[in-house]
């Protein structure tokens, strides 16, 4: 065997191991330079040479200060449809019975809510999630029935919020653990899709409830977790099986700490609520990797409702976005560290949900 050709081989086998090896994948997508940007020449201070392989180096005065590794890494010119294909198996295993949980976590600014939510032109993986649920449904009609159902919540201070509560006194929500492992907020509005048309509606009202009572619509989905919970009930039509599983789709609130001068008020209480998830997320995924017998998941409202989501029995992809100027350069190490010590993770062999 000629030397490439075994260079070949052994690269497969490694990535082959490397899916093999637990049950969170980490993906890094660098948004574009914005004009702004690029009228105050900004320098871009990631390297893409190695992207191909999951690598991503930061360049400091032109040198490479520090290398990063990845399941995956998407460069500016990637597109939505680019992101969606790996990250579609994931979805596809929500029908097979498991529950999944996928994050866009990182500086507000990176494309968290263009990654997740995406624009009508330029559709995000929220809505080709859906639509990729209902395409499998049908095709596996003949064997299973499929009931899905979509609530949509918002994590600010603290507080769950239901964006299609109609109202207002239903709109805020409490956990309760329904059996070991299991929970569930009573009162959740679960509107029940049948076809894409109908998805778009629901995540339009989800959206729009979002800007309700906040005078600053940007700032506040920066500072509030955006939730969107699918259920899937499943029906074997065969032996008469029911299964149900969930997904998640979280588009987190901004990881960026708080300037000096901004340390007061409300905007001390939100930046202290929003590190606090964060980090509690950072916890409970750490503990699940040494294998604590504590799983700290009641630490925040994000984590304890995650908790049946987040773990051995599920699967989780975090999606890390960066900027590539040399402005945010900060921000990005601390995006880009978080990131690796959750890719550290091991989780043990997915086990199916019954
Ligand atoms: P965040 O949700 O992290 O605050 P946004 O999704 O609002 O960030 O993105 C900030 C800006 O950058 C938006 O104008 C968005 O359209 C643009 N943007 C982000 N990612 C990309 C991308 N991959 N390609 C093109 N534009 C992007």
């Amino acid at each position: 065997v000629k030397y490439s050709e075994e260079q070949v081989m052994r690269k497969k086998l490694f990535n082959q191991i490397q899916e093999a090896k637990g049950n969170i994948r980490v993906f890094c997508r660098c948004r574009p330079l914005s004009k702004e940007e690029v009228s105050a020449k900004y320098a871009t201070v990631v390297d893409f040479d190695m992207a191909k392989d999951g690598e991503l180096g930061i360049l400091t005065g032109g040198v490479m200060k520090k290398t990063f590794k990845f399941d995956r890494v998407y460069m500016p010119k990637d597109d939505q449809a680019a992101v969606f294909v790996d990250a579609s198996p994931l979805v596809t295993s929500v029908l097979d019975g498991y529950n999944v949980c996928i994050f866009a976590y990182g500086q507000t600014g990176t494309g968290k809510t263009f990654t997740m939510e995406g624009t009508e032109q330029n559709r995000g993986v929220n809505y080709r999630t859906l639509d990729q649920l209902f395409k499998v449904a049908k095709e596996r009609s003949e064997t299973f029935t499929y009931n899905i159902s979509v609530s949509v919540l918002e994590v600010y201070n603290e507080q769950i919020r239901d964006l299609l509560a109609t109202s207002p006194a239903s709109k805020k929500l409490e956990i309760r653990q329904a059996s070991e492992g299991v929970h569930h907020v009573p009162g959740i509005v679960e509107a029940k899709v049948e076809n894409i048309k109908e998805v778009w509606d629901v995540l339009q009202a989800g959206s729009n409830a979002r800007a309700v009572g906040s005078n600053n619509v940007n700032e506040h989905s920066s500072r509030s977790h955006c939730m969107l919970c699918i259920m899937v009930r499943t029906k074997n039509l065969l032996n008469g099986e029911s299964t149900k599983s969930k997904l998640w789709l979280v588009d987190l609130a901004g990881s960026e700490r708080l300037a000096k001068t901004e340390v007061q008020g409300e905007r001390l209480k939100e930046a202290q609520n929003i590190n606090r998830s964060l980090s509690a997320l950072g916890d409970v995924i750490s503990a699940l990797a040494t294998k604590s017998s504590h799983i700290p998941y009641r630490n925040s409202k994000l984590t304890h409702l995650l908790q049946d989501s987040l773990g051995g029995e599920s699967k989780t992809l975090m999606l890390v976005q960066i900027s590539p100027s040399e402005h945010d350069l900060g921000e990005t190490l601390s995006s880009l560290n978080f990131a690796t010590r959750v890719r550290g993770v091991e989780m043990g062999p997915a086990k199916k949900q019954i």
